[in-house]
């Protein structure tokens, strides 16, 4: 159906779509509905890899408890955080990838975790690191022409966290977040909220590498050092949610924070 109206916008959940078709930011012709295709809808873990598999469709509430949720702690977090129950009910993963928001909650998980994006269309099918899929702010590597699938990241095997800061407890957008992993011995660190995309902290995360004692312990100096070097590496601006000043301490604490704790395997 996307081939012959190449035009057309696709619909998951719709908790993006249709807020802007009712602020008159979109007026889509033809909205094509994903409901309905059963593999975008899936999950599975593979395991001779470890790796699991996420169809776009698949809702918070399905990351937020259950099997899901054990392979993959962070996501569990952060799929917690999003909305109310009923926009984790219908709010889809793919759907986060496909407005791309800096502020989309699964969207450092995703990073942190090195996930692939699988994107497929009339004329095949391609894989692209999550890093080089988020091209800007709610700007996307996706062609017209294509679907996300879903993504396939790794399941735990070290401790992971997501944490978020916003003006209220809940049902709110973050005005910084993070995800914390500590995957294969290494630690990786993205924040959201504070960039044009999603962004990873290089040289935070080569320090804490160094920094880790054998068991993975990050001491108290080094966690704080950790933080600042996040804090140094973020590149917020001031909006309408927070301050320039306010998201760089914020991810900071929060990057700190997530690096002495989290869910272990
Ligand atoms: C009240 C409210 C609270 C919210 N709170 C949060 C929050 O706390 N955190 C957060 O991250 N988000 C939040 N959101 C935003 C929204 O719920 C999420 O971004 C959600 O993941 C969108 O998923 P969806 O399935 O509803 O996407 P849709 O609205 O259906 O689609 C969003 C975009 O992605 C495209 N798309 C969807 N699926 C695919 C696919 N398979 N292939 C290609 N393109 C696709 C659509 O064409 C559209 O451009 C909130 C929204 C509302 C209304």
């Amino acid at each position: 159906m996307l081939s012959e109206t190449p035009g057309a916008t696709l619909l998951a959940g719709g908790t993006d779509l249709m807020v802007e078709i009712n602020f008159n930011h979109r007026k889509p012709d033809d909205v094509i509905s994903l409901r309905h295709v059963p593999e975008l809808s899936a999950w599975s873990i593979n395991e001779s890899t470890g790796n699991v598999f996420i169809g776009s469709a698949v809702p918070y509430k399905n990351m937020e408890s259950g099997p899901l949720a054990q392979e993959l702690p962070a996501l569990a977090q952060a799929a917690r955080t999003v909305g109310s129950p009923q926009i984790r009910a219908a709010g889809s993963l793919g759907g986060n990838l496909g407005t791309c928001s800096p502020a989309g909650d699964s969207l450092p998980v995703l990073s942190a975790l090195d996930a692939v994006v699988h994107l497929v269309s009339q004329n095949g099918s391609r894989d692209v690191p999550v890093a080089e899929f988020m091209v800007g702010p709610k700007k996307n590597a996706r062609h017209q022409n294509e679907i996300i699938l879903g993504v396939t990241l790794p399941a735990m095997n070290g401790r992971q966290g997501y944490a978020k800061v916003g003006v209220r407890n809940a049902m709110v957008i973050s005005v910084a977040s993070a995800c914390f992993a500590l995957q294969d011995g290494t630690p990786r660190i993205a924040l959201g909220s504070v960039g044009p995309t999603v962004l990873r902290c290089p040289q935070a995360e080569a320090f804490l590498s160094a920094h880790l004692d054998t068991n993975g312990v990050v001491s108290d100096d080094a966690a704080k050092e950790f933080g600042r070097l996040v804090s140094q590496e973020s590149k917020p601006i001031d909006d309408h949610r927070s301050t320039a000043v306010y998201r760089r301490h914020a991810v900071g604490v929060l990057a700190q924070r997530l690096s002495q704790r989290g869910v272990h395997s």
